[in-house]
């Protein structure tokens, strides 16, 4: 997966290749679903909900830039997978995920793999987590139609926000940064995600 898909897309981020050697991405999905794991594509995790493709997982990572001890956000749990990749890389790491049987079953497989500083929670995580706020990385794995106000309310001074944004079929990855208190943003990749659903997100 490293060798053919990531590296020849660019991504040269050492400690984001070492992550995605390490973590294993096989026991984020379910048995018949196993050999399929490494593939290049996003898979089905249940409730029509994926886990990303490996390339998307990496590049979100690496857009990050985390050097180590970051305090990082995540809206959509899904299969704990791009969670446990951000704590090889991280300090403390919030996820949150709004389909309950999902948190749980992430949370089986993290604790089982000694990922004891990823903390879950249901919810709506376009609220955000405010008891843990400021965040240094915020990271949304699910197409919003816009930032959510209260994520970026809750974004540390010099911290990075990342989000596939656009309709609810096609999106751009947003990276936006907070300095002096103003957001700086530029798009980058073009993706598809399933849709940020939530409050401050899409209705139902
Ligand atoms: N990061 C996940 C992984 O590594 O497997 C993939 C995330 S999947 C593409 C998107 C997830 O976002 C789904 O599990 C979905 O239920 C969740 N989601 C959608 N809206 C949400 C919200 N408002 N709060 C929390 N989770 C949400």
């Amino acid at each position: 997966m490293v060798e053919r898909q990531l590296v020849p897309r660019g991504i040269a981020d050492r400690r984001v290749l070492e992550a995605m050697r390490k973590v294993p991405r096989h026991l984020f999905v379910d048995e018949p679903m196993r050999e399929r794991a490494y593939d290049d594509s996003a898979l089905s995790i249940g409730e029509g909900q994926t886990i990303s493709q490996p390339y998307m997982v990496a590049v979100m990572t690496e857009l990050l830039g985390l050097s180590g001890e970051e305090k990082v956000l995540e809206i959509g749990t899904g299969s704990g997978y791009q969670a446990a990749v951000l704590a090889e890389l991280a300090g403390d790491v919030y996820t949150i995920e709004r389909v309950e049987w999902l948190s749980a079953r992430a949370g089986e497989v993290l604790r089982s793999l000694g990922y004891a500083h990823v903390h879950l929670m249901v919810g709506d995580g376009t609220r955000g987590w405010p008891e843990f706020a400021p965040f240094d990385r915020i990271i949304i794995t699910a197409g919003a139609p816009d930032l959510p106000p209260p994520l970026i309310g809750q974004l540390a001074e010099g911290g990075t926000i990342l989000a596939p944004v656009g309709d609810r079929f096609s999106q751009q990855l947003l990276k936006a940064t907070m300095r002096k208190g103003k957001l700086s943003k530029e798009f980058r990749v073009p993706c598809v995600f399933v849709p940020l659903v939530g409050e401050h997100g899409w209705k139902g």
